[in-house]
């Protein structure tokens, strides 16, 4: 990986150098604005990242351009390949995903989360290969597989993963990847993911992990088998809903070749926004664990209200994944370890859900998750396939928790659900 920068003499600072590599007669006044004199390198570590936002880098001699361009030597040459900036960014995700051995875990940043994800399927699948990947499934992914990756001669099947003789009976001979979600959506079924790589190790195949929903804060798939993980850090790592981009870390010598993809592919994160994600990351697991805390008591409050009929939530002892997340998030505090989103359903169908979700007050419509304020989706009235929906109440609302009091969020939630108690009764 390149990572080094060009060294600049300390004295740069001062010197004008297109300036100081000629002489004779003075250059003309456009010549003189496209080469301006180079800005200073610091010698000294800053706090904050700076913004690398240039396409391409100068080198010294056509030498040290093969160099780089050879992967001979460290160094940069065009931000399609890599970037400083973009390269802290993916640097920063895999400290935290990879935190009890950091240096056998490298990272990549794509331009988004399905950009990570394509990236990633399309270095290890090809004409002929298959893949085992969950039901449900994140809607986007689904997409992927079934109407792009098929086209292209990649199969794909799609088991319930909370069993798993179902994900072994669905491995073929040409199974190269098990896929996986965390905590998947919007039941947030919880991965078995130590089964899973037991499943993948047998099959031969990978075992790659979408932790999106989980973030390195409650979970951290490496430490549980898991060969790749990839994030939508549009989400919980930015933060703030300002930028999307996407990230895969893993074993170096794996990502590595999902570099080559994302190279050849052209899905390069901008510098500006692997500046705003990793900013994000300092801030993580405060935000995150405020979330999950929220979530938990949120949860809890509304699974007693009549007008529920049920809550999926991980925390909740309920919930048929609660043993599993137990024994995967074990780091945190109690009650701040679940993950951030909920997905309530209140008695009535799809027009109960609708009227739900169009009465809130505080939380925002909107789909995404992991931004300050909390959102809130009626998922049958976005849902752009079936197998999106499977197995999902018509009047499921998924909220993502954000960082508002508790009490505001269940106060809002409350008052329009005691609206729906006051309605006639439609179709259940
Ligand atoms: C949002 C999301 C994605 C896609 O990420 P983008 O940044 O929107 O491309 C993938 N997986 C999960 C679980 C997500 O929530």
């Amino acid at each position: 990986m390149r990572r080094a920068r060009p060294e600049t003499p300390a004295d740069s600072r001062r010197e004008p150098q297109p300036g100081s590599r000629r002489s004779g007669p003075a250059l003309g006044e456009n010549t003189r604005a496209v080469h301006l004199p180079t800005p200073p390198t610091p010698r000294q570590e800053p706090i904050g990242l700076p913004v690398w936002r240039s396409a391409s880098w100068a080198f010294d001699s056509s030498g040290d351009h093969a160099d780089v361009i050879a992967e001979h030597r460290p160094g940069y040459a065009y931000s399609r390949i890599d970037n400083p900036t973009v390269d802290a960014f993916a640097a920063a995700v895999a400290a935290l995903e990879g935190a009890a051995a950091p240096e056998d875990v490298a990272g990549q940043a794509f331009s988004s989360g399905m950009a990570a994800i394509t990236g990633t399927l399309l270095t290890f699948l090809g004409n002929g290969s298959h893949i085992v990947a969950p039901a449900p499934v994140n809607g986007a992914t689904y997409q992927l597989l079934a109407n792009v990756l098929s086209r292209f001669g990649v199969s794909a099947d799609f088991v319930d993963h909370s069993d798993l003789r179902r994900v072994r009976a669905a491995i073929r001979p040409t199974t190269k990847i098990v896929y996986a979600e965390t905590l998947a959506n919007p039941t947030l079924a919880v991965a078995d993911l130590r089964g899973l790589y037991q499943v993948a190790r047998e099959a031969g195949a990978l075992l790659v992990v979408d932790s999106t929903f989980a973030t390195p804060v409650v979970c951290r798939p490496l430490e549980h088998g898991a060969d790749l993980v990839i994030h939508s850090a549009t989400k919980y790592m930015g933060g703030h809903d300002d930028c999307v981009g996407g990230v895969v870390v893993g074993r170096p010598d794996l990502v590595a070749r999902v570099r080559q993809t994302r190279i050849d592919t052209g899905s390069a994160l901008s510098p500006d926004d692997a500046f705003l994600l990793r900013r994000g990351l300092e801030t993580l697991p405060l935000r995150v664990r405020r979330m999950c805390s929220t979530a938990m008591v949120f949860a809890a409050a509304l699974a007693k209200h009549p007008q529920v009929r049920r809550v999926d939530y991980p925390g909740l002892p309920t919930h048929p994944g609660h043993r599993t997340a137990r024994h995967l998030f074990d780091s945190g505090p109690e009650g701040t370890r679940f993950g951030a989103v909920v997905t309530l359903t209140p008695h009535g169908g799809f027009e109960a859900g609708v009227a739900l979700t169009d009465r809130l007050r505080t939380a925002a419509i909107a789909l995404s998750m992991g931004g300050t304020c909390t959102k809130a989706v009626h998922l049958a009235s976005v849902a752009r396939s079936d197998e999106a929906l499977s197995g999902v109440d018509a009047g499921a609302v998924r909220f993502a928790i954000g960082l508002e009091d508790a009490e505001d969020l269940i106060a809002d939630v409350t008052r329009a659900l005691d609206v729906l108690g006051s309605l006639p009764r439609a179709r259940t």
